[in-house]
C-alpha cells in the first residue's frame, strides 16, 4: 500500500514490475549515457534513464512519483533517434502511460 496522486491510497502491487515484463518494454539495453537527457526539449531528466530503471526493478513508488514527467513527455522521439542503444523510449512511455491510465486512473 502506498500514498498516491492527490493523496489517494493506492494498492498496486508490482505495477512497475508488470510493465517491465511487457515484451514491448525494451529498456535493459540502456547504457546510462545521458544523450536522451541532453536532447530532450522538455528537459525531462528522469526519462528514460532513471524512470525505466525503476520500472525494470519494479520500484512502483518511485515510478508513480514521476507521474508528471511521464505525462509531460511529448513523444517526439528526439531522445530515441539519438539513443546509441536502440531503446524504444517513446513506445516505453506509451506502455507506461497505458498501464497507469488503466490501473491508477481507471481509464
Ligand atoms: S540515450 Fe539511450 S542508452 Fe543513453 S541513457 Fe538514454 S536510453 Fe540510455
Ligand atoms: S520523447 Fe519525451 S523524453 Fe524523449 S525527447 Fe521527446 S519529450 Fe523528451
Amino acid at each position: 500500500m502506498s500514498a498516491g496522486v492527490n493523496g489517494a491510497t493506492l494498492v498496486r502491487p508490482a505495477l512497475a514490475g508488470r510493465v517491465g515484463a511487457l515484451e514491448e518494454f525494451n529498456a535493459s539495453a540502456c547504457m546510462n549515457c545521458g544523450v536522451c537527457t541532453a536532447v530532450c526539449p522538455m528537459g525531462i531528466e528522469v526519462l528514460p534513464r532513471r524512470l525505466f530503471r525503476y520500472v525494470l526493478l519494479g520500484m512502483e513508488d518511485q515510478v508513480l512519483e514521476q507521474i508528471e514527467s511521464i505525462y509531460s513527455c511529448l513523444l517526439c522521439k528526439m531522445c530515441e533517434v539519438n539513443c546509441p542503444a536502440g531503446v524504444h523510449i517513446a513506445e516505453n512511455v506509451r506502455s507506461l502511460r497505458h498501464h497507469i491510465n488503466r490501473t491508477v486512473f481507471g481509464l
